[in-house]
């Protein structure tokens, strides 16, 4: 799609923004070939470990999320959005810079964009407007969506800095659940993003969260200090994502406390979800039904996101004794329990997000590896053209992947037809079909582990519709096409 891309600064905002990125970010960025500079350029933090009242509650391995990232990165915004910059120019697109959205007229077939520059102002008219504007969005004023919620009550501070005398690791978050908490995110050259919730409006930031990590390490002290500065949340969801040809992603729709880090991974899912469904709409491929599902999809992921943040808020902030052991017993638990430990880092990692009851899916089956749900990291298949590799690598693409998988319990031949006619399939939605069988086939037939068709519960013969999210589309297990055609009808109707 071409697209005017305006912003109102002259460069990415240097400060107070996000550095966590958590691991469904890095396989976003991977399907467009760039986590490799995130990868250079962050700190790979292994674990999030809770202290409270001098001693270490627990700690939260990223590890056990199940993403081949087994990490947060520990990196700036702006580094981040000038990743995402850079690639935008190398497709021959550009940031307009200095270029403030005034006014905001909408039509039946078009909406009519008043923009400033240098005084100077002009009109276009475009067929559709997308609003990443942030928490103060003019685009969600201009389409009068409300955006209910409340601002934290207690303010927020935030400094970077490095630490003399610091004894332990550098690439683990330390949540201090202390009076006041004081939050430790590692940032790249071994300094620290450290968050507090002050005691007052005027007490010394440095100071009181210094005194609070020297009950861990007494002797150590902050140096070298940027940017001491208070601010404040909100806990806000905008009541629609769309409202005719307008559109919101990102902060222009979620508010929420930096407490868990998902304020931009959020913002990043959003964008990705909703760049194929607009691709489609707007060439013509799909009608504009398509656009619903972006809502549907992610407006309960951020309702979860900001009740959840909220949630950590309150109970980080206690200093009621009682309450305090209450909490601190609750995350003993979660930790030593390895199963609500990998729900947990799922859910930090994002990658637990799921649509099963979308209409841009085909049914929920109820299955882990079904319609709705993220396609898993596998282990290496080996396609007949190219070198093995993951599974998720083949979608690494801008339309649709399917893929048909024969498990050992089918009869030879069948995916060698089935890929065939689901090649006739191949056009404005559908970019590729793969065939893989458990036994050798030869072309167009490649090969797959038994191990891999055990993990996505192939038996017989079965077709996964892949989008270019990686989320699964539709999963047939009967060895018809009639199922994926059903689908890619529907999803265009
Ligand atoms: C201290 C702090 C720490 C955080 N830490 C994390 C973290 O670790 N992980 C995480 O995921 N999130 C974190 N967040 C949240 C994260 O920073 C935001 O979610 C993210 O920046 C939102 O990105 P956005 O592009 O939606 O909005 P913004 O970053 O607000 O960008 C909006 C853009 O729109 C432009 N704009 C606005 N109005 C107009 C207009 N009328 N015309 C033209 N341009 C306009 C602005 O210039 C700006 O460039 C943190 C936030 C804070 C405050």
């Amino acid at each position: 799609m071409p697209c005017l891309l305006i912003d109102a600064l002259d460069a990415p905002r240097g400060w107070d923004r996000a550095t966590v990125v958590h691991a469904r970010s890095p396989e976003i960025f991977e399907a467009l070939g760039l986590e490799g500079r995130l990868l250079a350029q962050g700190v790979r933090t292994r674990a999030a470990r809770f202290q409270s009242d001098g001693e270490v509650l627990g700690e939260l391995n990223f590890g056990a999320s199940g993403s081949r990232y087994g990490f947060d990165i520990g990196l700036s915004e702006e580094v981040t959005e000038s990743v995402l910059t850079d690639f935008l120019e190398s497709e021959g697109g550009t940031v307009t810079r200095l270029t403030r959205l005034i006014g905001l007229v909408r039509g039946d077939d078009a909406a009519t964009a008043t923009l400033e520059r240098d005084g100077e102002r002009r009109e276009v008219v475009v067929p559709w407007v997308v609003g990443c504007d942030g928490v103060r969005s003019a685009v969600r004023e201009a389409a009068g969506i409300e955006f209910p919620g409340a601002e934290t009550k207690a303010k927020w501070a935030v400094f970077d800095a490095t630490i003399e005398g610091w004894q332990n690791e550098y690439d683990v978050v330390f949540p201090h659940l202390d009076v006041p908490p004081v939050i430790l995110s590692p940032l790249p050259g071994r300094r620290w993003r450290v968050y507090l919730r002050p005691t007052s409006d005027t007490s010394d930031l440095v100071a009181e969260a210094g005194e609070v990590i020297r009950r861990y390490q007494p002797g150590v002290a902050f140096a070298e200090i940027e940017n001491p500065t208070r601010f404040q949340c909100h806990s806000r969801v905008a009541a629609r994502y769309r409202s005719g040809r307008l559109l919101l992603a990102g902060d222009a729709d979620h508010a929420c406390t930096p407490e868990e880090g998902h304020g931009m991974n959020t913002g990043l899912q959003d964008a990705f979800n909703l760049g194929w469904k607009l691709a489609l709409v707007y060439r013509g491929t799909a009608g504009v039904g398509l656009l619903d599902t972006y809502e549907a999809e992610r407006r309960p992921v951020a309702e979860r996101v900001v009740s959840s943040g909220a949630a950590v808020e309150i109970a980080q902030a206690m200093t009621d004794a009682v309450e305090r052991a209450e909490r601190d017993a609750d995350i003993r638990r979660t930790y030593a329990d390895p199963d609500l430990a990998h729900h947990e880092a799922a859910a930090a990692a994002e990658i637990d997000r799921s649509y099963p009851r979308s209409r841009a899916v085909a049914g929920d089956d109820g299955s882990e590896v079904g319609p709705g749900r993220l396609l898993p990291d596998t282990g290496n298949v080996e396609p007949v053209d190219g070198d093995p590799r993951p599974l998720h690598e083949l979608t690494h693409r801008r339309g649709h992947t399917l893929i048909v998988l024969r498990g050992p319990q089918a009869e030879t031949g069948r995916v060698g037809k089935l890929v065939t006619e689901l090649e006739g399939l191949s056009g404005a939605v559908v970019d590729a079909v793969f065939g893989f069988c458990t036994r050798p086939g030869g072309p167009p037939v490649g090969r797959i582990d038994e191990s891999v068709a055990a993990q996505l519960g192939v038996v017989g013969v079965t077709v996964l519709g892949v989008r270019p999210d990686r989320y699964i589309g539709v999963r047939d297990d009967s060895g018809d096409p009639g199922a994926v055609r059903a689908y890619l009808d529907a999803l265009v109707s």
